[in-house]
């Protein structure tokens, strides 16, 4: 039988807890094997200077220590150049046939995916889990999953079955900014390891 692999990919600057529920989330409801945290390398969608991915991963790291089917997957930092999510998904599935991938987004990703590189290789290539986020009703996210699938006839798309959590990496970048906590935003070694390293004090550029 294939082993289902979900692929999580995002910046992850920093890892957080939506983040987290989200992939455990997706690999109970699907009965994935593992989910694959892959953070980007330069990421195509994003303006402002991004940390090093050395910090970015080993918060992942310390983030998923206790969960044996949560996985850091440096697949994307180590291609050089830009790194699309069209071409890491043909990639792993001409390296692994015996994987069934699934990639997991949120939903602002999902209104966002035909402005990405290549979008109908994504949707006719890899299954979709789709979570709620941000002021989208579920039926908005359910509006745009139908959209893509009658536009991308082979693709699927789920929605997942998650609540809605305001939690962004750039809401905590701001809290760490204003000395304000994120406790509970994101793992606990996670915001040690934020502080030992004196990440997200200066004020971003290109905002
Ligand atoms: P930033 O605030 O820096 O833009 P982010 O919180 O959106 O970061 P990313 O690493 O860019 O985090 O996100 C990776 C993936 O996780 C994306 O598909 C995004 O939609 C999804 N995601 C992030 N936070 C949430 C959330 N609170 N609810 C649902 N999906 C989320």
């Amino acid at each position: 039988m294939a082993k289902k692999v979900g692929i999580f990919g995002g910046t992850f600057d920093p890892i957080h807890s939506a983040h987290l529920i989200l992939a455990e989330h997706a690999w109970e409801q699907f009965q994935l094997d593992t989910v694959l945290l892959m953070p980007c390398a330069v990421p195509p969608h994003k303006e402002r200077e991004i940390t090093p991915a050395l910090h970015r991963s080993r918060m992942i790291q310390l983030a998923i220590e206790d969960n044996s089917h949560l996985k850091l997957s440096c697949f994307e930092l180590e291609r050089m150049g830009k790194t699309y999510t069209a071409d890491t998904i043909q990639m792993l599935n001409k390296e692994h046939p015996e994987c069934e991938y699934f990639f997991i987004l949120g939903a602002d990703s999902l209104f966002d995916i035909e402005n990405w590189y290549h979008p109908e290789q994504i949707l006719e290539q890899i299954r979709i889990i789709a979570a709620v986020r941000g002021d989208m009703e579920r039926n908005d996210l359910q509006k745009q999953i139908d959209y893509l699938q009658e536009r991308y006839p082979s693709s699927q798309i789920t929605l997942l079955d998650t609540p809605l959590i305001d939690i962004s990496s750039t809401m905590i970048r701001e809290h760490v900014r204003q000395g304000k906590t994120i406790k509970y935003y994101v793992p606990k070694d996670v915001e040690k390891y934020i502080y030992q390293q004196k990440l997200y004090q200066e004020s971003e550029t290109g905002r």
